[in-house]
């Protein structure tokens, strides 16, 4: 077992073990600061932390989760990193910048378990869920990519795994997001992408920050999403919008509706019709994301017109929509594939 990094620790256990030391609890904020406010780059550098504290830090707490073993910049300003963890598996995560947002999307898992056909990310199944300090140390790794002015202003969870199938550490990893101690962002600023757990959706809206949700959808009726995300046979699209309905009652957030567009299977403007029907009682968005190629899958990506007739079909249906931007697609942004290219590599 390697020693537990800091980034573990919630302020509340941090300021218990800053006590625990017979130091003052004060300290615990004094040591976040440097963490998600300075931009750190180790314990040493925490020079209005007493001495005694510091070495007690040093020798009990890792500071980072993992190291950088690749970093990748593309022309359009994105940049993705390739953690190592300290038990060798690998992670990934990706800085977007568009105007003024910052936007990271980190991973909650190592690989996954849902085994959406068209995903890099679950070829090769779930290895071990991330820590709250792993799902962390992503961000402050992205972090201090940034310059001096540049902030991180949204995070996604749509990097490796499934989130809600984690969600005893991504919740204390949101907290910290969002307290003022650590990186202050408010709850809409942080999105979590779902496959569609309809129980741990719940469990989210009863835990009540309304963080924003994005369900990934990929298809209005049952057959068609068993086809793409595997696991829909034993949930349904039915109870997924019953949990997402209780989700915007509980926490007023519009929830946002994730779908991938696959060539010649889910893209025919036949299911966007569908899709609308489904929605538009319903306060929703809907993502449209035309497919990134994944080398190791056969699924493809629609022309530019079959796209832009799926979502026409959307807004006449009364939906509101967007269309995903392609990011980093000259460096493997698309999640998990990174990672697949490294084991490739490797194996
Ligand atoms: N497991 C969660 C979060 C991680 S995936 C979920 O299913 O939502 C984040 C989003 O990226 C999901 O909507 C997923 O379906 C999508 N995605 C995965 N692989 C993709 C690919 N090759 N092209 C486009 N979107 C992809």
């Amino acid at each position: 077992m390697p020693r537990p990094l800091i980034t573990d620790l919630s302020s509340a256990d941090l300021a218990a073990w800053c006590l625990a030391q017979g130091d003052r609890s004060f300290r615990a904020q004094q040591i976040r600061r440097w963490i998600y406010g300075k931009r750190a780059m180790g314990f040493s550098e925490m020079h209005d932390v007493p001495g005694a504290l510091r070495t007690a830090l040093e020798e009990q707490f890792d500071y980072f989760g993992g190291a950088v073993v690749r970093h990748q910049k593309s022309k359009d300003g994105t940049e993705k990193l390739l953690l190592e963890l300290r038990d060798g598996e690998q992670v990934e995560c990706v800085l977007m910048r568009e105007d003024d947002r910052r936007t990271v999307c980190i991973s909650t898992q190592v690989g996954c378990a849902m085994g959406c056909v068209f995903c890099a990310s679950g070829l090769m199944g779930v290895k071990r869920n991330l820590s709250t300090g792993e799902i962390l140390d992503q961000i402050l790794r992205l972090d201090r990519l940034l310059s001096g002015e540049e902030r991180i202003t949204n995070v996604v969870l749509m990097g490796m795994g499934e989130p809600l199938a984690n969600l005893k550490h991504v919740l204390p990893a949101l907290e910290t997001l969002n307290e003022k101690g650590g990186l202050g962002l408010g709850a809409r600023r942080i999105t979590i992408s779902t496959v569609g757990l309809p129980e741990k959706i719940r469990e989210l809206a009863a835990h009540g920050t309304p963080f924003n949700l994005a369900i990934s959808l990929h298809a209005p009726e049952d057959e068609l999403r068993t086809r793409i995300v595997p696991v829909n046979a034993r949930i349904g699209v039915e109870a997924i919008l019953s949990a997402a309905d209780d989700y915007f009652a509980a926490t007023g957030r519009r929830v946002t509706y994730e779908y991938c567009l696959l060539a010649g299977t889910n893209d025919d403007p036949a299911e966007a019709r569908r899709l609308a029907g489904l929605l538009r009682e319903r306060n929703a968005h809907v993502n449209v994301i035309p497919m990134n190629p994944v080398a190791a899958v056969a699924w493809e990506t629609p022309s530019e017109p079959r796209t832009e007739a799926f979502v026409e079909a959307l807004r006449r249906g009364g939906i509101n929509v967007t269309v995903r931007k392609r990011k980093g697609a000259d460096i493997d942004a698309a999640c998990g594939q990174l990672r697949l290219s490294e084991l490739q590599r490797t194996t």
